[in-house]
């Protein structure tokens, strides 16, 4: 579903992914945790093509992320994406919000759309705040309409890039309720975060950067209760 073959990424002279080796399958849960400016987020973002890389391969749904904007298209239509600050269009209604990609890039009839959107904003549990704008909302409230605004394109994969890490303590849950439904119905999932609750129940492995390389990865009870690296030991020992 997403490989990664030997990816490579620079910021200028900086190394900042090295030799990445990466392969999810389809359904499978990945959550990605490490220190910060371990190259998590250039990581995922170089799946979607927010980040362009200069070496190695990557792939998605089968399709080579190349210089092919064709393909680029391609990729970001199977290929949905929820970051830390939402990034919702404040102008725009959150139905609005949520119909905006399927019209314009799936050349989907509005109703549908509106329709395919009303059923994912229930399934966030926010049907009722519809028609107000993202600034109405609450965090929590908009991360939801986030995830279902990135379903309503009807995705191979989500990306989470730390959802809930802008978030007020009591508006986590809501949002790792969703992801975990989500994930229990069988999505791909690959999501950055430091929620370790949210790891040990719903991911097949964990895997920690640093320095730009994948040190370690394993299944969550391997990983949180034997861990091999030192650098592991002494990441989780400041986190949990
Ligand atoms: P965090 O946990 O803080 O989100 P991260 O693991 O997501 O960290 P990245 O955002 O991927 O880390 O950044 C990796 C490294 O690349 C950092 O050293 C960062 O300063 C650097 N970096 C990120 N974006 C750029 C950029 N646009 N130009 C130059 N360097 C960058
Ligand atoms: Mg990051």
């Amino acid at each position: 579903m997403v490989e990664l073959r030997d990816l490579n990424k620079w910021y200028g002279e900086f190394h900042v992914l090295k030799n990445i080796n990466l392969e999810v399958k389809q359904g499978e849960k990945i959550v990605i945790c490490g220190p910060s400016g371990s190259g998590k987020s250039t990581m995922i973002r170089c799946i979607n093509h927010l980040e362009e890389h200069q070496k190695g391969d990557i792939i998605v749904s089968d399709i080579p992320l190349n210089e092919d904007i064709k393909n680029i298209e391609a990729i970001r239509k199977e290929v949905g994406m929820v970051f830390q600050h939402f990034n919702l269009f404040p102008h725009l209604t959150v139905l609005e919000n949520c119909v905006l990609a399927p019209i314009w890039v799936k050349k989907m009839p509005r109703k549908e759309a509106e329709a395919r959107a009303m059923e994912l904003l229930e399934r966030v549990k926010i049907p009722d705040q519809a028609l107000k704008y993202p600034g109405q909302l609450s965090g929590g409230q908009q991360q939801r309409v986030a995830i279902a605004r990135s379903l309503c394109m009807n995705p191979d994969v989500m990306l989470f890039d730390e959802p809930t890490s802008a978030l007020d303590p009591e508006m986590i849950k809501e949002v790792l309720d969703v992801m975990i439904e989500l994930a229990n119905e069988g999505m791909t999932m690959l999501c950055v975060t430091h929620e370790m609750g949210f790891a040990k129940t719903v991911a097949d492995r964990v895997i920690f950067m640093d320095g730009g390389q994948i040190v370690e990865e394993n299944e969550p009870h391997e990983f949180f209760n034997n861990p091999q690296h030192e650098r592991t030991q002494l990441f989780l020992s400041q986190i949990l």
